[in-house]
């Protein structure tokens, strides 16, 4: 088949985004399989998106973290941008989600805390990922969880619009402020993992609608139904994390991923939660 940089021969297309597609391949000279993301050759002209994909490479090539999909190596060549990153041989959590239907309380927290712990690390380098859902999310056959696609975590300014107009992102997943087009940082991330965690309890979105600003504006302005709504089984605790990563206002969101790591590990032990009475009068 065809070779890349002399050392990648691509073996299957397995996926493929707005941006992007995705090939497993093997590096011939180490002798193991790699992901190889090659942007789709009619954005190579497209300045935005091009200094987009060269950004990916660098936010993520930066971060080395088990719950984080590692970059190997990029290149360039003919007109080829690509980024080779460890192959993960497993399904992204929107697959696992639709298959389950509803995720129980200990593979939700397994889950959450795997991805706030590759937060934590992202954030900790000043990486703020800004795309959290769940298609970009893979889970590995031993339910280890690694987070991929750092497509936008380093775009210069914050806004979710490019210049041609095309939304950057999923809109189910976007926090109030991206929403708005507004500042972004670290608690935008923690908003969009309440989206993926409301996903993984109850197996729906808490925002719908037909046309993206009729979803960002439910996120401005509507309050989510309680995840107990749609899951009578969850428990409290975990419905009162949920509500407090989907605070509107970043400052009544946790402070951070140790902080939500911290009360993950307080309902995994049946610890009390202090101090929550509030989360849940929104
Ligand atoms: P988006 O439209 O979400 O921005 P994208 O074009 O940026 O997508 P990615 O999300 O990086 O592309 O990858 C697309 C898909 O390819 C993923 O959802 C996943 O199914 C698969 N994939 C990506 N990286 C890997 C990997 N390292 N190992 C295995 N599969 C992967
Ligand atoms: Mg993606
Ligand atoms: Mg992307």
């Amino acid at each position: 088949g065809k070779v890349l940089g002399k050392r990648y021969e691509i073996i299957e297309k397995i996926g493929g985004g707005g941006m992007a597609i995705v090939y497993k391949a093997k590096c011939a000279l180490l002798n193991r399989f790699v992901a190889i993301k090659v942007l789709r050759p009619e954005f190579i002209n497209d300045k935005d998106l091009l200094d987009k994909f060269r950004k990916e490479s660098q936010a993520a090539a930066s971060l080395s973290h088990p719950n984080i999909v590692n970059v190997y190596d990029v290149g360039e060549e003919d007109d080829i941008y690509y980024i080779v990153m460890e192959y993960v041989n497993g399904k992204t959590l929107k697959e696992v989600i639709k298959e389950k239907g509803k995720l129980n309380k200990d593979e939700i927290l397994d889950f959450t805390r795997q991805i706030a712990l590759a937060l934590k690390h992202a954030h900790a380098n000043h990486v703020v990922h800004r795309d959290i859902k769940p298609h970009n999310i893979l889970i590995t056959e031993d339910h280890r969880a690694k987070v991929t696609d750092f497509g936008i975590a380093l775009a210069a300014t914050s806004s979710t619009i490019t210049n041609t107009g095309s939304i950057i992102g999923s809109v189910h997943y976007f926090s109030p402020e991206q929403a708005r087009g507004g500042y972004t940082d670290e608690k935008s991330d923690l908003y969009s993992l309440g989206i993926v965690m409301y996903e993984m309890a109850t197996g729906r979105l808490p925002f719908e609608g037909d046309a993206p600003i009729t979803i960002a504006l439910k996120h401005i302005q509507e309050n989510p139904e309680l995840p107990s709504q749609y899951n009578p089984s969850i428990s409290k605790d975990l419905e009162i994390i949920i509500m407090k990563l989907l605070q509107k206002e970043q400052i009544n969101r946790y402070a951070n991923a140790a902080a939500l790591i911290e009360d993950l590990y307080k309902v995994k032990n049946n610890f009390e939660l202090g101090d929550m009475d509030n989360t849940l009068r929104m």
